[in-house]
């Protein structure tokens, strides 16, 4: 059976961990943790980026830090992970769900004024498949009505916006290292701040509300209770993993791009017969070839074609249920104008394997097997 995700494994992460026990130093912010956060914030150029546990810990950090009142709305796409919504949900926000575009499967940043009340208080921005969001349109909506904009930049770590890395745009990002994104710690994530006055909130809200960072840092001299927080910080062994990852990201990188490229090529002439349709990267974005996707014609054509590669022994999935139509969403939110995209997508869209190390012998006969299928 060939897959649909092997999670990356590089060759140091053993001896890191090993090192990080050695260290006698297992808790959380010990130095790999400190090595990750400095990756990030190289990479990135925000003031402040802490690993998390998770990247649905990543966004509750920054659901926490936006301050997010009961009643408080938030504006994002239903086509999306539990995770995003949840975050804002556990701090009582009602959710306004808004269409997605049917190029990028993102937020239709055209649609999101019109859902604009006097309560909204955050847009967030899904990059699906590591592909970004139209952020200019979506930073000057931002301003021009004074909201926040949270990043779920879960998938799209190492992918870019006019040279931008995602997650450093907005207010907030969040990255997951979760083992199915293209760079892993098992359960992982992590929260970027841009703006310095609110870096030591982050740090404090991260250490069950304590101001322990800046004790350690000798800027306080003993650490106390500050805020609402809780305990949003991983161990350093997990950290230890991660930073052997991301110091050889653009093996991985390389390696899930040629995979990426090689489905888009060898799928062209299936798009030109009007058979499937392929992933639009617009110019200005730059991936991480963290998803390749088809898009089948409809629903009874996709659950025929998962099963074929099923019976040819290769593992293909369909993706996000939409919220707004699940039970919690009817409860938590609305949907704010025209569902043109959002469920028809989520019909249609069926990934393929994709991982580092996928051999080419496998993804050859991934290949042979797709077009078979259309014949
Ligand atoms: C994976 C993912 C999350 C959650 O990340 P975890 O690390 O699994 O908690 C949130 N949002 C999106 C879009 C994701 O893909």
């Amino acid at each position: 059976m060939i897959s649909f995700n092997i999670p990356p494994f590089v060759g140091n992460e053993l001896d890191y961990v090993k090192q990080a026990v050695d260290n006698h130093k297992i808790c959380g912010d010990g130095p790999f943790t400190k090595k990750c956060n400095k990756w990030i914030e190289e990479r990135s150029g925000v003031t402040r980026a802490l690993l998390t546990t998770s990247g649905t810990q990543a966004l509750e950090l920054a659901a926490i830090l936006a301050d997010i009142q009961e009643g408080d709305e938030v504006i994002l796409p239903s086509f999306t992970f539990s995770s995003t919504a949840n975050a804002f949900v556990l701090r009582g926000a009602k959710l306004v769900f808004v269409d997605i575009r049917p190029d990028t499967k993102n937020i239709d940043e055209k649609l999101i004024e019109d859902a604009i009340t006097d309560r909204t208080k955050v847009i967030v921005a899904v990059h699906y498949a590591g592909v970004s969001c139209e952020m200019d349109e979506i930073m000057r909506i931002a301003g021009e009505h004074n909201l926040i904009v949270i990043e779920d930049a879960a998938q799209g770590v190492t992918s870019s916006y006019k040279g931008r890395e995602l997650g450093s745009i907005g207010d907030f990002g969040c990255y997951s290292f979760h083992e199915t994104k293209n760079y892993s710690m098992g359960e992982g994530g992590a929260v970027l701040v841009r703006d310095p006055a609110k870096a030591d909130l982050a740090e404090i809200i991260r250490e069950k509300g304590t101001d322990r960072s800046r004790f350690l840092r000798g800027q306080v001299d003993k650490y106390s209770w500050v805020t609402m927080g809780s305990s949003f910080l991983p161990s350093d062994m997990n950290a230890a993993y991660l930073y052997a990852q991301l110091e050889r990201y653009q093996e991985i990188y390389d390696d899930r791009m040629r995979t990426w490229d090689t489905y888009y090529r060898e799928f062209e002439a299936l798009e030109a017969a009007g058979k499937v349709e392929r992933p639009v990267i617009p110019a200005d974005c730059v991936h991480n070839a963290h998803m390749f996707y088809l898009m089948t014609k409809d629903l009874e054509e996709r659950t025929e074609f998962i099963q074929f590669l099923k019976d040819n022994g290769i593992s293909a999935v369909f993706h996000y249920v939409p919220l707004h139509s699940a039970e919690a969403g009817l409860k938590y939110g609305r949907f704010h104008g025209e569902d043109r995209y959002t469920t028809s997508v989520s019909d249609r869209l069926v990934r393929l394997p994709l991982y580092y190390g996928l051999t080419e012998n496998d993804l050859a006969y991934v290949i042979e097997k797709v077009k078979e299928f259309y014949r």
